[in-house]
């Protein structure tokens, strides 16, 4: 797996990929990024997840859930719903996940139902989750020790600071870095917390078509997952192991993570 790099987080289901998804995963595939996460969102989007794994079976892999932006939309048929998508054989994990409040384009109650169903969709399937946190540590942190998460977790997107990253840390929780980290205003707080996360927990992640590393003049602005290594090398710069053992590691961990054989 050396030189190889796994995306955990692609939202190729995005309008701006509708007409040439299948060039975006070509060009990733080109640039060593040969493994890729799809996130679902909602039932639809999470159907369609899937299909498009089916074209690429092996390399990649989806998600299933409601985004807590579309918790409103979540009932008792969509529990159901979620937890027979889960089965289909390129479903890896249950998500996206979690509460966001910065936007609350759903209303919290309905954002802390959700997660907590999906919590227990991921107990009862034993499957890993793909959580999503923004502006809402605290709700957040209390809904997991509500329901306790039984199987693996991890913190997508992770923009905040040290005292957040030591309470995700001490749940055991995985952290997924994005091209936040790129960003030399917003990433401050995140290049101070990289370091302290421990190798066997760091997963990296575009979640294209959003975050765009800051340092790359693209027409459009439109993130792809073949844009991972830019990541990933600012990963390197900030950390004190090898390129090597961190692209190792870092593809290890998600194998292991969405229990995936090499
Ligand atoms: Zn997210």
């Amino acid at each position: 797996m050396q030189g190889r790099y796994f995306d955990i987080g692609v939202n190729l289901t995005h309008e701006s990929f509708e007409n040439d998804y299948k060039n975006v995963i070509k060009s990733a595939f080109e640039n060593s990024v040969d493994r890729i996460c799809l996130t679902g969102t909602s039932i639809e989007d999470s159907k369609k997840c899937i299909e498009i794994t089916k074209k690429f079976h092996g390399n990649l892999i989806s998600t299933v859930g409601i985004h807590p932006h579309y918790a409103d939309n979540f009932d008792k048929s969509s529990r159901l719903m979620l937890k027979k998508l889960a089965l289909n054989e390129n479903v890896k994990a249950i998500g996206e996940t979690g509460l966001d409040f910065n936007r609350n384009f759903s209303s919290k109650e309905k954002q802390i139902e959700s997660f907590h169903a999906h919590i227990e969709i991921a107990n009862d399937l034993d499957m890993p989750m793909f959580l999503h946190q923004r502006d809402a540590h605290k709700v957040f942190i209390k809904c997991i020790n509500e329901i306790k998460i039984k199987p693996k977790a991890v913190v997508h997107c992770f923009t905040g600071d040290i005292s957040e990253l030591e309470e995700y840390l001490n749940m055991d929780l995985f952290i997924g870095v994005t091209g936040w980290l790129c960003d030399p205003v917003r990433g401050k707080d995140l290049e101070k917390a990289i370091v302290e996360i421990p190798l066997s927990k760091l997963m990296i992640e575009t979640d294209s078509p959003y975050l765009l590393p800051k340092n790359l003049k693209v027409k459009g602005r439109r993130n792809e997952p073949k844009f991972l290594p830019e990541i990933f090398n600012k990963v390197v710069s900030l950390r004190s192991e090898t390129s090597e053992e961190i692209q190792h590691q870092i593809y290890l961990n998600s194998l292991n993570f969405f229990n995936l054989n090499e």
